[in-house]
C-alpha cells in the first residue's frame, strides 16, 4: 500500500513521492514563544510527529525543520497592534529575549514529554534577519512591494493566484473591506518589514535598507525554509488556522521571489477545541501539558487521546475523554509488559497496519488493529514484537514501560511465596487455600508469563 496524504493545496488525497528520494524535506511552523504552549498547540505537533514517523516507517530520511517565532508576530494577524513578544515582555516584566529563551525551553520539554522527535534543525527568526532582508529585497526587485508610513508591504493584487490554496474570495474581501485598512492598498496585503514606531525603542529591532524595524511574521518561514530545504520541498505543515493567512502569505512571498508554490504537499492539523472555555494562548487562560500532569495524568495519555481521532477532524477535549485514553494506555502497556520478550513480528498484521497508516495517517484505525492483535491468539512473543513495531508510529514508549511496583506488606509477600511453593509442589489445595486467604486481603495475585504479580485490589483502593 503506497503512502497517500491529503494535500490542502489541491484539496485531494495524493500519492506521496519524495522530490529527491530517499530524502524528504519537512517544514513545520513552530511556536510563537511569548507564552507556554497549550494542549491545542500540542495536538498539531503530535500530528506532525506521526507524519514524520510514518515517512520514516516508509524508509524515507526526513530532514525536519522547525522555526521558533521570536519576533514579528503581531497581536492581530492583520499586521496591527503590538508584537506578541514585546507584549509578553510587559506582562512578565522580563525582556523579550529572556522570555523567548524560557518559553522555547518549556516547549522543548513538552515535546520530550510527549515523545515527539526533535526536529533536525531548530531555527529562530531572530537568528535569520539577514536572510529575511534578502528575501524581501528579492520580492521588491520583482515588483511586488510598496511602502507606507509604517512599513514595506506585499501587494497581493500583483500575484495572479494569490489565495489559491485557501480558495480565498479576494474580490469579495476587497468589496467588504472597511476603512481600518490603514494605508494598505488591499485588505489581503501584508507587512514584509515594519518600521519601529518613531520615538520608541523596541527591544528587538534591526537596521535594514528600508529603515530600522523588524520583519513581518510570514517572511521568516519563506526565508528559513529556502535556506534549509530549498525553494521547493516536499511537505509543509501547520495548524488549520494557518491556511487563510500565514501559509497563504508564505506561498505568495515564495512565488513572488522564486516562482514556486514552496511545498509539494501542504498538510494541516485540525483544532483541538474546548466546549466550555474557548482556550486561547493570548488570553493566558489555558490548559498546559503541565496542568494535566499536576492533575495526575501521564503526558502520554494526552498523546494517546490525540491518536484516537483523525488529524483532519476537530477534536473536542474533555476530562472524560482523557480518562478513557489514560485507561486504554494503561491496558495497552500492561498487555505489552505481560507478553514478555519479543519474538518475530506477524507479517499479516504488519501489512494491515501499514495500509492504515499509509492511508493519510489513519490512527484510530491503526489503534483498532493494535487491539485486534491483542485479542488474537498469536503467541505473546509475536504480539509483543508486532506491537513494538506499531509503537514506532504510536510513540507511546510501550517497550520501556514497567509497572510501578507498589510496596506490598511483608506478610502478603510471604503468603504469595507460600502459594508459589504450594504450586510448584503441586499441592493445589494448599495453593487454593492461600488464594482464598489472599481474597480476604486487599491484594490479588495475577499469574503472568513473568511470574505471579501481586497488586492492590482496584475496588479497595478507590473505596467503592
Ligand atoms: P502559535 O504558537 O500560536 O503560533 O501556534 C503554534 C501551532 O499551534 C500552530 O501550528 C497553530 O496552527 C497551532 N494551533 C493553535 N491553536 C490550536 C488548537 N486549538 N488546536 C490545534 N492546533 C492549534
Ligand atoms: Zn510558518
Amino acid at each position: 500500500m503506497k503512502l497517500h496524504l491529503y494535500d490542502t493545496y489541491t484539496r485531494s488525497l495524493r500519492e506521496f513521492q519524495p522530490l529527491k528520494p530517499p530524502e524528504v524535506g519537512l517544514y513545520t511552523c513552530g511556536p510563537t514563544v511569548y507564552n507556554y504552549s497549550h494542549i491545542g498547540n500540542l495536538r498539531t505537533y503530535v500530528f506532525e510527529d506521526v507524519l514524520r514517523r510514518v515517512l520514516e516507517f516508509n524508509g524515507y530520511r526526513v530532514q525536519h525543520i522547525m522555526n521558533i517565532t521570536d519576533v514579528g508576530h503581531l497581536v492581530s494577524d492583520a499586521d496591527e497592534g503590538e508584537d506578541k513578544m514585546e507584549k509578553g515582555s510587559r506582562r512578565t516584566g522580563r525582556s523579550a529575549w529572556e522570555i523567548a529563551e524560557e518559553y522555547s525551553e518549556a516547549f522543548r520539554k513538552d515535546l520530550r514529554l510527549l515523545n515527539i522527535y526533535e526536529p533536525g534543525v531548530w531555527c529562530k527568526a531572530t537568528d535569520h534577519i539577514q536572510e529575511q532582508i534578502e528575501f524581501i529585497q528579492c520580492i521588491e526587485a520583482n515588483g511586488f512591494t510598496y511602502r507606507t508610513s509604517d512599513g514595506i508591504y506585499f501587494d497581493t493584487s500583483k500575484l495572479e493566484d494569490y489565495g489559491y490554496m485557501a480558495r480565498l474570495d479576494v474580490e469579495g474581501l476587497q468589496a467588504g473591506a472597511r476603512i481600518d485598512m490603514g494605508e494598505k492598498k488591499h485588505p489581503t496585503d501584508f507587512a514584509l518589514w515594519k518600521f519601529s514606531p518613531s520615538g520608541e525603542k523596541r527591544q528587538m529591532e534591526w537596521d535594514s535598507p528600508w529603515g530600522v524595524g523588524f520583519p513581518g511574521w510570514h517572511i521568516e518561514c519563506s526565508a528559513m525554509s529556502a535556506k534549509y530545504l530549498g525553494t521547493f520541498f516536499d511537505i509543509h505543515c501547520g495548524g488549520e488556522d494557518h491556511i487563510n493567512v500565514h501559509h497563504t502569505n508564505e506561498i505568495a512571498q515564495t512565488e513572488a521571489c522564486h516562482g514556486t508554490r514552496l511545498a509539494n504537499f501542504w498538510m494541516h492539523g485540525y483544532f483541538l477545541q474546548f466546549d466550555a472555555e474557548r482556550m486561547s494562548k493570548s488570553s493566558g487562560d489555558f490548559l498546559r501539558l503541565q496542568t494535566l500532569f499536576e492533575r495526575g495524568y501521564d503526558p502520554l495519555a494526552y498523546r494517546f487521546f490525540c491518536l484516537s481521532a483523525l488529524y483532519r477532524v476537530k477534536l473536542t477535549f474533555s476530562w472524560e475523554g482523557l480518562d478513557g485514553a489514560a485507561t486504554s494506555l494503561e491496558r495497552m502497556r500492561q498487555a505489552a509488559y505481560d507478553w514478555g520478550a519479543p519474538g518475530n513480528v506477524d507479517e499479516d498484521f504488519m501489512e494491515k497496519f501499514s495500509a492504515t497508516i499509509n492511508e493519510d495517517l489513519n490512527m484510530p484505525r491503526a489503534m483498532a488493529v493494535a487491539w485486534e492483535l491483542a485479542r488474537s491468539d498469536l503467541p505473546p512473543s509475536t504480539k509483543k514484537a508486532t506491537l513494538l513495531a506499531f509503537d514506532q508510529i504510536f510513540g507511546l514508549g510501550l517497550g520501556e514501560w514497567k509497572p510501578v511496583e507498589e510496596e506490598v506488606p511483608a506478610e502478603i509477600l510471604e503468603l504469595v511465596q507460600q502459594r508459589q511453593q504450594a504450586r510448584s509442589d503441586k499441592r493445589w489445595k494448599d495453593a487454593d487455600a492461600l488464594w482464598f486467604l489472599k481474597q480476604e486481603a486487599a491484594y490479588e495475585i495475577e499469574d503472568t508469563p513473568n511470574g505471579a504479580r501481586v497488586k492492590r485490589k482496584k475496588s479497595l483502593v478507590s473505596g467503592d
